[in-house]
């Protein structure tokens, strides 16, 4: 077997978040969630009712977290349960349910220094859609990226319009392109988020994303492999057209992103390969209770087995 030389330094089949993470700090760092109150325009009807087919927020927010509760009060309560855990560390306020610039200016402005102004933040991470953001919110966090870390997620889900619009996403593949042009070269950390089996999406297609992705202007990308969730639209269409659905066993996913890392532009950094929504809430794929760190554990053995490491297949 030749041995592998990997692009960057550390010693992984593919370009993993922990260790760039690191990087960026001197010290332990913990992300805390935060839930501002925001709502958006897929459930407030400005672009569409209902939501995303598979979205249900309830999935993300830790016990800490409630818009009952003002920001810097879930910051501290946050900060409290993780502090005994590690001796030093600072903290992200991560800005995670609904959509986090769905707000005017002013109110955002507001919402970001109070994340800021808490005690141990030394940054901001928040996750948006591709048509929600504008050059005033770009350029004020860009005026905060001169003195904190601060990341955007935009969940751009598919390439492909067909099946965004299928999934009820309400914008549009080049929508996301244009948002994640607009934020480049302001200093933010760019993130995307991808669904890795959303229905319309070809395992063929999904290749060719990844191709797609690499050209695009971003740092780090969190693949999840869809999850049927209780109280979704996606749960109702389950039960009534299963058909319409090509889920992923661990197996076939584990092979399947190997393939799909081999084909992203090496520089990308995998900030995560899975997702694992409480069993209480999870319809289907069900693989076994296996836990988010053993089937990462599983990919990189795939990698290894296979010989191969992110961006082997990539062409720029
Ligand atoms: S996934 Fe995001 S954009 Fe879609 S309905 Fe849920 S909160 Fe709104």
């Amino acid at each position: 077997m030749n041995k592998i030389v990997y692009d960057w330094e550390h010693s992984r089949p593919f370009n993993d978040f922990s260790g760039y993470f690191k990087k960026q700090f001197s010290e332990r760092v913990q992300k805390i969630a935060v839930d501002a109150g925001f709502t958006c325009p897929n459930r407030d009807g400005s672009k569409a009712k209902g939501g995303c087919t598979y979205c249900n927020n309830d999935t993300f927010n830790p016990f800490y977290c409630s818009p009952k509760k003002t920001i810097t009060e879930q910051l501290k309560e946050g900060i409290a349960f993780f502090s005994p855990k590690y001796k030093a560390q600072k903290y992200i306020a991560y800005f995670q349910a609904y959509t986090n610039t769905y707000s005017d200016i002013e109110s955002l402005k507001k919402m970001y220094l109070e994340a800021l102004s808490v005690k141990g933040v030394i940054g901001l991470s928040i996750a948006t859609r591709p048509d929600c953001v504008d050059n005033d919110i770009l350029d004020f966090l860009q005026e905060l990226a001169e003195k904190y870390y601060i990341a955007l997620e935009y969940g751009i889900e598919s390439c492909n319009n067909e099946t965004l619009k299928n999934i009820n996403r309400g914008h549009t593949f080049e929508e996301s392109v244009e948002a994640l042009n607009m934020s480049a070269n302001r200093g933010l950390h760019v993130g995307v988020h991808y669904i890795l089996g959303l229905p319309g999406d070809s395992r063929n297609e999904m290749l060719e994303h990844a191709k797609m992705l690499s050209q695009l202007p971003f740092e780090t990308l969190k693949l999840h492999q869809l999850q049927i969730i209780k109280k979704t639209v996606m749960a109702k269409q389950f039960i009534d057209n299963t058909e319409m659905f090509e889920l992923f066993t661990s197996e076939e996913y584990i092979e399947f992103v190997v393939k799909f890392v081999e084909l992203l532009n090496p520089k990308i950094i995998i900030e995560r390969f899975i997702s694992e929504s409480p069993a209480d809430l999870l319809i289907a794929p069900k693989w076994g209770g296996i836990k988010n760190f053993e089937i990462v554990s599983k990919i990189e053995k795939h990698f290894i087995a296979q010989n191969t490491w992110q961006g082997r297949l990539y062409k720029s």
